[in-house]
């Protein structure tokens, strides 16, 4: 379970430059669920994802991870908190000199795993996002979709509790959005993995997230479940982005 309290970034405090990016956020992610987060440009869903990725420091409020402050650990704890939590970024990070099985085989190594521990594991990561035949491949071989897939059999490398995703489909097409978000669903069912997606599709939360939080101008807006949270939407942003949904679907 991941508890989110209080939560508030200010990027430059007390500078000509200062920006409250999250302001007293407040919202649980329970085990086990598809969980969207989402808003609109600039939000505050990128701050977010880098405080629960551990890339950037809260100001104030804090970060429970299994009843572990997680915004406070240092040395081994913070190693250890950093392999519960996967990320796939959006633009994926590969090693573009480095084949598809070293991409996906790189946080073992770090982790000083041998090479005959790393092999099996990496062929089943593959196996598991359907790129075993892509293994000996290099990035650039790769179209976006097998990229992220890459991406995301690193992330899940080092067998991590949550997989955090960051805007996971805004350089894909539709189909290939579609087969990404089946990829996702069948990662949480099989492994019961808990995934958390950063979006401003709501196309993206209607289909694969049990549950969601409305961000809006760097606060918690409204969030539950989403079928729940779209039937009734109790804020003007939720309504909006419906709203733009449903238009765009006319
Ligand atoms: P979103 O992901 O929803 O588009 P972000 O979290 O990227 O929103 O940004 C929220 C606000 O914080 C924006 O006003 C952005 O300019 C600001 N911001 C984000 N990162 C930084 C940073 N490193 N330094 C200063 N301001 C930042």
């Amino acid at each position: 379970m991941i508890q989110i309290e209080h939560l508030t970034k200010i990027f430059g405090e007390g500078t000509a430059d200062e920006c409250v990016a999250l302001k007293d956020v407040t919202f649980t992610i329970a085990d086990g669920d598809i969980f969207g987060i989402i808003g609109m440009s600039g939000a505050g869903k990128s701050t977010l994802l880098r405080c629960l990725s551990l890339l950037e420091t809260p100001t104030s409020g804090c970060i429970l991870q299994d009843g572990v402050d997680i915004s406070t650990l240092r040395g081994k704890a913070l190693i250890d908190a950093h392999r519960k939590t996967g990320v796939v970024f959006q633009g994926y990070n590969l090693l573009m000199q480095k084949t598809v099985a070293d991409n996906v085989g790189f946080p073992l190594r770090l982790a000083g795993k041998k090479k005959a521990e790393i092999a099996p594991r990496v062929a089943e990561l593959l196996e598991l996002v359907g790129l075993a035949d892509k293994a000996s491949a290099y990035p650039a071989q790769l179209s976006g979709g097998q990229k992220q897939r890459v991406a995301i059999a690193r992330a899940l490398a080092s067998n991590p509790e949550v997989l955090l995703c960051d805007e996971p489909t805004s350089a894909l097409d539709s189909l290939t959005t579609k087969q990404m978000l089946a990829l996702l669903k069948d990662i949480n069912a099989k492994l019961g993995i808990t995934i958390v997606i950063i979006t401003h599709a709501i196309s993206v939360v209607r289909t694969i997230c049990n549950k969601v939080a409305v961000i809006d101008a760097s606060q918690f807006a409204e969030g539950g479940e989403t079928k729940a949270i779209f039937a009734h939407p109790q804020s003007n942003i939720t309504r909006l982005l419906l709203g733009k949904d449903e238009a765009r679907e006319a």
